[in-house]
């Protein structure tokens, strides 16, 4: 029966370039979204560029711009390059857009009504000389180790790093003027009064989780356990606080960015003519997968739920986090200091979509973290793609091209490969449901492999010669596991997928065996893949 499937993908910061470690945590989204789109389900997915917070606004005050425009250039970078590397989000939004900005507004108001919320007053860093509540990071002073010049929370003589409380001289960032404190309210959400509710919410979904995900929820409710959290912040940029005398402030970007995927749903539906409530709420027929790192997890499994059951609107809680580990490059942690992260811009350049998909689910950071290099991108494509896969489908291909004009033989495909071919269908699509996408891809490439051995043992340049029925049975039964390979691998690699298709004209296959019609003829056969040297 087809279900309702609803796939988060975590919001990018429009601060700096998307670099692979984005990529490695998002990835599983596409392949799930496509996989269950194919399997006939009615997939919402989306995703969007996270516009709001301090770090674009110190960022535009540096490159005197406007942090609009600093959310926009990234916002379109983003959506380029996702579209470059085939996502195929339903909605790839922002969160500086006026619906999301409406939605969360109407949110937070009815949290402040339901008494969600209170004010609290709390003693700020102030500058008199610019008239303004400076954050962390807009101040700088003495080291509390080593007596240094420290700048917010780090000092840039020994590198420790501590709470900026702790610095002493504070002085401000912009005029070097000496910081004050200067009393400032707040608005405050209860979460402290779910640590139970989000307690027993983890243990009731830890077997649909990733062990990440199970590991970093856990320490977060044992550490200091929930604490109530402050959702207004001394801003200019970002969207405005819908209660009496917060006008100078805005909503923090932690409690309004996972809004985002409830707003950008929403939106969807009422833009496409469904039902928003109907497809979200209270409905036992829909699934939903959380996509993203590892240093999003609470975010997602605390934070997001939290909210939902604050609003008491009946929106069901996340089923599947799929949060990977760290990918490394080079064996390093990617760092912004460093600079060692590879951007996206910079790999799009050089390899094709399918190779980065490729490389970017066979070294997943599932469960541990895993190594990135270009070299490793360009062994992966070679072996498997080149050399198995694109190696299959070429021999066969070509030489029905060559020697009977691209016709495809009146043949019977042998039973035995066409249940093995039904059982990888019924494997990888278990395996993609439960966000294994590793195991999925090998369980590909497995088939791969026996494909090649079919075809090895059959020796049909022998039969051809020898007994043509023979050669016609053969020959079928490599071209349904070729189209059958490329729907597998689908989810995965669709560019590739969609040439084969093309070579015997199918179109959007669903998830299932496909037959070929014997008789018509290939188009355009051409090489699948070419080796990187
Ligand atoms: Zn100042
Ligand atoms: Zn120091």
């Amino acid at each position: 029966m087809s279900k309702k499937v609803f796939i988060g993908g975590a919001w990018p910061y429009a601060n700096n370039s998307l670099h692979l470690g984005h990529i490695a945590a998002l990835l599983p989204g596409d392949v799930i979204a496509r996989y269950h789109r194919k399997a006939g389900n009615s997939v919402l997915y989306v995703s969007g560029t996270d516009c709001h917070g301090t770090p674009i606004t110190l960022r535009a005050k540096n490159q005197k711009v406007s942090p609009e425009s600093i959310a926009l250039t990234y916002h379109k970078e983003f959506s380029e390059c996702f579209r470059k590397l085939n996502f195929s989000y339903d909605s790839y939004s922002l969160t500086h857009n006026d619906f999301h900005a409406d939605f969360v507004k109407e949110v937070i108001s009815k949290l402040f009504e339901s008494g969600e919320l209170y004010e609290k007053t709390e003693f700020q860093d102030y500058c008199e000389n610019c008239h303004q509540f400076l954050s962390d990071r807009e101040i700088e002073g003495t080291c509390p180790i080593c007596g240094g010049h420290a700048k917010g929370d780090q000092c840039d003589d020994c590198l420790a790093t501590f709470d900026a409380n702790e610095l002493t001289n504070k002085t401000c960032k912009y005029c070097g003027s000496p910081v004050s404190k200067h009393s400032n309210v707040h608005l405050y959400w209860k979460l402290s009064k779910y640590q139970h509710q989000i307690t027993d919410y983890v243990s009731s979904h830890e077997h649909l989780w990733r062990f990440s995900a199970i590991n970093e929820s856990r320490k977060y409710l044992a550490n200091s356990g929930l604490i109530d959290r402050a959702i207004t912040r001394q801003l200019d940029w970002g969207i405005d606080v819908p209660v009496e005398g917060f006008d100078d402030k805005k909503i923090y970007v932690w409690i309004e960015a996972v809004l985002g995927y409830i707003s950008a749903g929403k939106k969807y539906c009422e833009e496409h003519g469904l039902n928003w409530e109907d497809f979200y709420k209270n409905s036992s027929s829909l699934d939903t997968y959380y996509v993203h790192g590892k240093d999003n997890i609470p975010f997602h499994t605390i934070i997001f739920p939290a909210l939902l059951m604050a609003l008491n609107e009946n929106y069901q809680l996340p089923n599947h986090i799929v949060s990977c580990q760290f990918l490394n490059i080079n064996d390093e942690k990617i760092s912004k200091s460093k600079g060692n992260g590879i951007t996206v811009k910079d790999l799009l350049s050089e390899y094709s979509s399918d190779s980065i998909r490729y490389c970017l689910t066979y070294q997943a950071p599932e469960l541990k973290d895993t190594n990135f290099t270009p070299e490793i991108l360009e062994q992966l494509h070679n072996k498997f793609l080149v050399g198995e896969y694109g190696n299959f489908v070429n021999r066969n291909l070509s030489f029905l091209v060559k020697k009977f004009k691209g016709i495809i033989p009146v043949g019977t495909v042998d039973p035995d490969v066409i249940s093995t071919i039904q059982e990888a269908y019924s494997k990888v699509g278990t395996l993609i449901e439960k966000a294994e996408l590793r195991n999925a891809i090998q369980e590909i490439q497995q088939l791969v492999k026996y494909a090649n051995k079919y075809y090895d043992e059959k020796q049909p340049w022998i039969q051809v010669k020898q007994d043509i029925s023979a050669f016609n049975n053969t020959t079928s039964t490599c071209i349904a596991l070729i189209v059958n390979i490329a729907n597998l691998y689908e989810p995965f690699i669709p560019d590739s997928s969609n040439t084969v298709y093309n070579f015997f004209g199918i179109s959007k296959p669903n998830w299932e065996y496909i037959s070929v019609v014997p008789g018509a003829t290939l188009n355009n056969v051409s090489i699948l893949f070419t080796r990187i040297d």
